[in-house]
């Protein structure tokens, strides 16, 4: 599920009360995404699982057959790192009891798992995978393999960390070298191929199964959205010296359902609170607390949400150019010319202008979210329409 050297979102810094776009994602594509989610915010899509049995060979062969069809030399790195033994430290568990999903870069020191936050406490090291460092000069994944389509579609996710981290290190550099928002982007890059190959696959079984996932995970994080939005606009009215009102900034996100939405989901309440803390709070301690939960919120816009997104939007994006343009585009989103950021990334494959931002994060929700979203009315209680969004 993770890079081991990851740094949360909540490492976003802010001036005079606006996200800072620099090392992040582009303002153009995430308010893109900000006003598609205010027109309409999607439902938690609370489908049930395939339970479609996948034996691991078969897994590895999908995945490489995904990441062939994309780039044939994508295709090529992910055969090796997943055949060899050294690389590939895996386990096979139950459908559902995958605990272990990560991927060590090389070189990786024991002092930086340390200060990420990620190393194992003592008393939880899981014998299979003694280690969160990595002296080996290439990246390693632990993962426990659950046999189930999430199973290889997060194999595939983890396979793109560690193809980053090669990319990276053939180009030069190291894992220290690359920006932290590129991190999760580049492993939702190889995750989305695979989507997009099991979601098309002739077997039904795989394909309806991959489109199960693929509808709850979009879906879900793209839902994120209006609560990230909502704190961010309460940060910034108090920033700016106004009062804030709660229930008219959930209104304003949420529309008519907004209590619904706080009674049923913790994250919205706590939200919810610390809004109101920023008033009512005794002590000047109360009142930054209150304002970093809500920062971290905010900031949350460029966090996952939008890395699965944008990487999403790649693959459906590209998926009508050429071979060249694809490859360019997991090149530079993996680091073959060394570290990018996202914009550089997405420049290289023609999506330069705010215009032409806003169009690929248009057309990544269109294909991403909108054909199989429940939604729920907006304000004005009218109903979001799948064609409403060109
Ligand atoms: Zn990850």
């Amino acid at each position: 599920m993770y890079n081991i050297f990851m740094i949360s979102s909540k490492s976003i810094k802010y001036n005079n009360g606006q996200l800072t776009a620099s090392e992040t994602f582009p303002d153009a594509v995430i308010d893109a995404f900000a006003k598609q989610s205010a027109k309409s915010a999607p439902a938690k899509n609370t489908q049930e699982s395939a339970n479609t049995i996948i034996p691991l060979e078969r897994s590895k062969t999908l995945i490489v057959e995904a990441l062939s069809q994309f780039d044939l030399e994508l295709g090529q790195k992910a055969q090796e790192i997943l055949n060899d033994p050294a690389r590939l430290n895996l386990k096979t568990v139950e459908p559902g009891q995958s605990r272990m999903m990560r991927s060590r870069a090389a070189g990786l020191t024991q002092e930086d798992v340390d200060k990420s936050g990620m190393a194992t406490p003592a008393s939880h090291i899981n014998p299979d995978f003694p280690r969160d460092d990595n002296p080996e000069a290439f990246a390693i994944i632990d993962y426990e393999y659950d046999q189930t389509i999430s199973g290889t579609i997060y194999l595939a996710h983890e396979l793109g960390h560690a193809i980053a981290d090669d990319y990276q290190n053939e180009a030069g550099f190291s894992y220290r070298d690359n920006p932290t928002h590129m991190n999760e982007t580049q492993a939702y890059l190889t995750q989305h191929i695979a989507y997009d190959y099991l979601r098309n696959h002739s077997d039904t079984e795989i394909s309806n199964a991959a489109d199960i996932e693929y509808q709850k995970e979009m879906t879900n994080y793209f839902g994120e959205y209006p609560l990230s939005l909502s704190a961010l606009d309460a940060v910034q009215q108090a920033q700016a010296g106004a009062t804030i009102i709660p229930n008219e900034i959930f209104q304003s996100r949420f529309g008519n359902d907004w209590k619904n939405v706080i009674a049923q989901d913790e994250n919205a309440s706590g939200i919810y609170e610390a809004m109101s803390a920023l008033q009512i709070a005794p002590d000047a301690e109360g009142q930054e607390q209150a304002l970093s939960t809500l920062q971290n919120e905010a900031g949350r816009l460029h966090g996952r949400s939008t890395s699965i997104l944008v990487a999403s939007g790649i693959v459906s994006n590209l998926d009508t150019q050429s071979d060249g343009l694809k490859k360019q585009a997991t090149d530079a989103v993996l680091g073959r010319y060394g570290p990018q950021d996202i914009n550089n990334a997405l420049a290289r494959i023609g999506f330069e202008t705010p215009e032409a931002l806003e169009k690929f994060a248009e057309q990544t929700v269109t294909q991403a979210v909108f054909p199989q979203m429940t939604t729920v009315p907006t304000q004005d209680g009218i109903k979001a329409e799948a064609n409403d969004i060109t």
